[in-house]
């Protein structure tokens, strides 16, 4: 199979490329390309738009799944379940079949066979994709692209993951519309580095940008929060779940004065009330790094928490204890902060037990606001590994709940899902009301969650077996 981009020229004027990828595509580009992110305006899809941009190209960005026939389209999917949606297969088959090459890149990348073998397109681009992309569109996937997997004869050839890409990189291609998008109160999130000293089991991070963190130039950072400022974003926010990491030392301690510079500086041009707080890990904190959160942005700080048992925790790979957590809360209540906590629920092995203990610690530590999900086995994750090995009448994501929710007819997953948002709404400071209105979103949403758990787990099972 192939898909070089080189079926479709559109352009009319010959652009002379003089940017940083210059040097691996030809002088001369007429080529127009679509990038496809469904629906939101992803961080890494603008990316890849300003190096397609920056490399000569015309580009679409998009968040709807349409492109002008025969161009080629980058699809960037960030979610396991993008590779089971009928709409994308559908796409895709389409647009290949009116004679449009297909890559597809971004987190989805980590398992190239499952979107070979779900979505069949030209190729996955693996890994960091700056540079894989621009050779792909202008070869299509051969040996001698790192990065690339492609079906040929009906067997996958991969070529190993992209080496790191550098971190000094062109503007992303920044959409008019940026201003309207809403992701959880930003409009969009800033890559200031990549990388992550945890090793977090549930999680893509380590596995996809490595443990060692590398970091970004302060001014290039700058330079684009002023660019999104410029094309009417209203609220920006830092990528990623280590803000504090931006700029650490290798053995992962905090570089509190360049992380306090970071946000002074994203302050100065957005405004402190249009500055969201970063997520980072309870570990990674300190005088100076909760100061600049207080001074410099709305005055939040979003915790990883996940669980309040020590078991648990471990086995989640998380690097800290229930205690490390709680004094991490309060350490942002002496600073002045409001504190917000995500917590996963049905972990394999999980016990009723140790269930009870994260609803401990969420009363014991009247969060601000609580965020729960369902364990969902990310595929190269270790926790894919776990799922894969558990029985799944041992997994709580199928286990029939036979507790005080039963007659909802709920998984165990999705009864503790249920049970923990209303039990955090207890304890948040105000009265929260769980009305009939919020008692059947709360209800809605945790069954739509383990149906989307358990679709990727069988997603897994078809791919690598299971018990
Ligand atoms: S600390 Fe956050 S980003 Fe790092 S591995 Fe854990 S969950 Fe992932």
């Amino acid at each position: 199979m192939q898909g070089s981009g080189r079926r479709t020229v559109v352009g009319k004027v010959p652009v002379v490329m003089e940017g940083l990828y210059a040097s691996v595509i030809p002088k001369i580009q007429y080529m127009r390309v679509t990038v496809i992110s469904p629906e939101i305006h992803t961080y890494g899809a603008m990316l890849i738009g300003g190096v397609l941009r920056d490399a000569g190209y015309e580009v679409d960005l998009k968040t709807e799944l349409a492109a002008r026939e025969a161009t080629p389209v980058l699809l960037s999917l960030y979610s396991t379940q993008h590779l089971i949606s009928p709409a994308i297969r559908h796409f895709v088959a389409a647009h290949r079949a009116a004679g449009g090459a297909v890559y597809v890149g971004g987190p989805v990348s980590a398992a190239p066979e499952i979107v070979l073998g779900e979505l069949s397109p030209d190729a996955v681009c693996v890994g960091e994709g700056e540079e894989t992309v621009l050779r792909l569109l202008e070869e299509g996937p051969h040996e001698g692209i790192s990065g690339c997997a492609w079906t040929d004869k009906g067997a996958m050839r991969f070529t190993g993951p992209a080496p790191p890409a550098p971190m000094h990189r062109p503007l992303p291609l920044i959409p008019p519309d940026i201003g309207s998008q809403d992701i959880r109160g930003a409009s969009a999130y800033i890559e200031t580095h990549r990388g992550c000293i945890g090793a977090c089991t549930f999680c893509q991070v380590p596995r996809f940008f490595g443990r060692s963190v590398r970091s970004r130039d302060l001014g290039d950072v700058l330079a684009e929060v002023q660019a999104f400022k410029d094309a009417g974003a209203k609220r920006l926010s830092v990528s990623g779940g280590t803000g504090s990491l931006y700029c650490c030392s290798p053995d992962g301690a905090v570089n509190d004065e360049v992380f306090a510079a970071l946000l002074e500086g994203m302050a100065a041009i957005m405004g402190p009330k249009n500055i969201s707080s970063p997520d980072i890990r309870v570990d990674c904190i300190s005088d100076t790094v909760l100061d600049a959160i207080r001074d410099y942005t709305i005055g939040w700080v979003f915790f990883g928490l996940e669980s309040g048992s020590n078991r648990v925790l471990r086995l989640m790979g998380k690097g800290v204890t229930a205690e490390v957590a709680a004094r991490g809360v309060e350490a942002c209540r002496e600073h002045g902060l409001k504190v917000a906590g995500s917590f996963i629920v049905g972990y394999p092995t999980e016990t009723e037990e140790e269930y009870e203990e994260t609803r401990d610690f969420i009363a014991m530590n009247s969060l601000d606001d609580v965020f729960v999900s369902i364990a969902e086995p990310i595929p190269s994750t270790p926790l894919a590994d776990l799922v894969l090995r558990t029985p799944r009448e041992e997994n709580p994501v199928y286990m029939p709940h036979t507790g005080e929710y039963s007659s909802l007819h709920l998984t165990e997953a999705e009864a503790r899902s249920f049970d923990l948002q209303q039990h955090a709404d207890l304890f948040k400071p105000g009265l929260h009301v769980v009305t009939d209105e919020v008692f059947s979103a709360y209800l809605a949403g945790v069954r739509k969650d383990g149906e989307d758990v358990r679709r990727v787990t069988e997603l897994l099972f078809s791919y690598y077996g299971g018990r």
